[in-house]
């Protein structure tokens, strides 16, 4: 009799600490057992492949809505199709207030779109862009109950963007209702200041986008994000890090036992701010904010993986088409760099980018790898041990991958809506083969067998990890948190 509905039968598991021969039997969607020899009613051969755990995206827009009633590009099928074709199962979107509206209509519209579409299970982040006492005292604590544990604001963009008394209002309210905080770190005014001069001074085309923000506008958001939650005493997890000055920032707040993590993304890793600079329009293919810097930055980062100060790597997955005109044409082929949409599409790539820099050219090992795109995701934002995982427990999402595959990028492969990747024509090693989600195979070769409609939505709960320190100026608690 066969105890498991299926086995992963003779490749290598890699968890978040170790590599290891076993068999993987599957009962019910979830992973029954790691061993030798195991028998299943079905099984899968996974000879010579690593077995990795479903990659958890925990940034990455899909789908979203813009104010005139019109949405990205991408949305939640063809989002998840391209995560399924590059090893993603897990994905963390958003839904978005806009500014003058509350929140509750708002994400029950993305729930709504979220369940005919998703293909990968999901939770959301809400964006806060309008702190008012309804929003905070009325919507925001049954939000975060209903399982969104998580708050994005942005310190730049208009009009997301929240000065410093807004800022503070959104960490006290993720503090009383027991939620964490993602901050897009950059000085809004610094950047519009410098972006008006360079306009002025003739120079529009995409590569000054880079030059509208250099990594000082990013380092002192980071820190001023930093100084106004330890304030607050309130978990932080700084988004998209792009250079080492920033990073820097974060490696000090946790030596001094903040709550404070770091993500970075494969543009930072693998761009850099001479992509922009191809001629005509191209260059606006790899505008993304912050900007990717430069290859000696990359170095840097790569450093801060390796002490841990940047310990998830994310997509930011926010594709504008090049050839339609609602993308990064939108308005106008020769738009000064201030009025092209800013996002790179990336969902689809993240695991391999990050695989063939990291694992196949020596910087980090296998389960590092593995912690940067699905353990530590998973941990930071309350979905941990059900996703990210391999081990008795966790839903079975499995990815077999080929270490060895050379392959090179290029759109089609990648099976999103967007019309290019910044990626085209790179070379990589490492490529995924087939991904089971929650037992069922949901990708092979490259084709994407899973249904629009069958992601599930993960409710998170309160976990440890985003407790408050306890640590407060004066021992003065302005916003309480929520009771043990
Ligand atoms: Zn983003």
């Amino acid at each position: 009799m066969s105890e498991y509905d299926l086995v992963v039968r003779g490749g290598t598991v890699v968890t978040g600490t170790a590599a290891f021969r076993a068999d993987v039997g599957v009962r019910g969607g979830r992973i029954a057992a790691l061993g030798e020899g195991l028998e299943g009613r079905r099984s899968l051969d996974a000879g010579g492949l690593l077995v990795l755990p479903g990659g958890v995206d925990t940034h990455c827009h899909l789908e979203q809505l813009q104010p005139g009633g019109t949405c990205d590009e991408e949305g939640f099928a063809t989002g998840s199709a391209s995560a399924l074709a590059g090893g993603t199962t897990t994905a963390v979107t958003f839904s978005a207030q806009f500014k003058g509206h509350r929140i509750r209509e708002t994400l029950a519209e993305y729930r709504r779109r979220a369940a005919r579409g998703a293909m990968v299970d999901y939770s959301f982040h809400q964006i806060v862009t309008d702190p008012t006492d309804a929003v905070v005292r009325e919507e925001l604590p049954g939000i975060v109950a209903s399982g969104i544990r998580s708050l994005k604001v942005f310190l730049t963009y208009d009009p997301l963007h929240l000065d410093d008394g807004q800022f503070l209002r959104v960490l006290a309210a993720a503090r009383r209702a027991g939620a964490l905080v993602a901050v897009h770190c950059e000085n809004r005014d610094a950047i519009a200041w410098r972006t008006e001069a360079l306009l002025a001074a003739g120079l529009a085309a995409p590569r000054y986008h880079a030059w509208s923000r250099p990594p000082v506008v990013e380092r002192e958001a980071t820190h001023r994000a930093i100084a106004l939650a330890e304030l607050v005493d309130q978990p932080i997890q700084v988004f998209h890090v792009s250079c080492g000055e920033a990073a820097e920032e974060i490696a000090r707040a946790r030596a001094r036992g903040l709550k404070v993590w770091g993500e970075t993304c494969p543009q930072y890793l693998v761009l850099t701010a001479a992509d922009m600079d191809r001629p005509g329009f191209e260059g606006a293919k790899f505008i993304c904010s912050p900007s990717p810097r430069t290859a000696e930055e990359q170095e840097r980062l790569w450093g801060m993986i390796r002490r841990g100060t940047l310990d998830v790597v994310s997509s930011d997955h926010s594709g504008y088409s090049y050839g339609g005109d609602r993308g990064k044409r939108v308005n106008g082929e020769g738009a000064p760099f201030r009025d092209i949409p800013n996002g790179v599409p990336g969902v689809g790539s993240r695991l391999p980018l990050v695989f063939s820099e990291g694992v196949a050219k020596g910087r980090i090992d296998l389960p590092h790898f593995v912690r940067l795109v699905a353990e530590n995701p998973a941990k930071l934002f309350g979905l941990w041990p059900r996703k990210g995982a391999v081990a008795p427990g966790a839903d079975a999402d499995l990815v077999l991958w080929d270490p060895s595959r050379r392959v090179t990028v290029t759109n089609a492969l990648l099976r999103h809506a967007i019309d290019h990747t910044p990626y085209e024509g790179m070379e990589v090693t490492g490529w995924p083969v087939a991904v089971l989600r929650r037992g069922e195979l949901a990708m092979r070769d490259g084709e994407v067998l899973a249904e629009p409609g069958s992601g599930e939505f993960l409710p998170r709960g309160p976990y440890d990890l985003i407790r408050p320190t306890g640590r407060l100026a004066d021992g003065f608690d302005a916003a309480p948190p929520p009771p043990d």
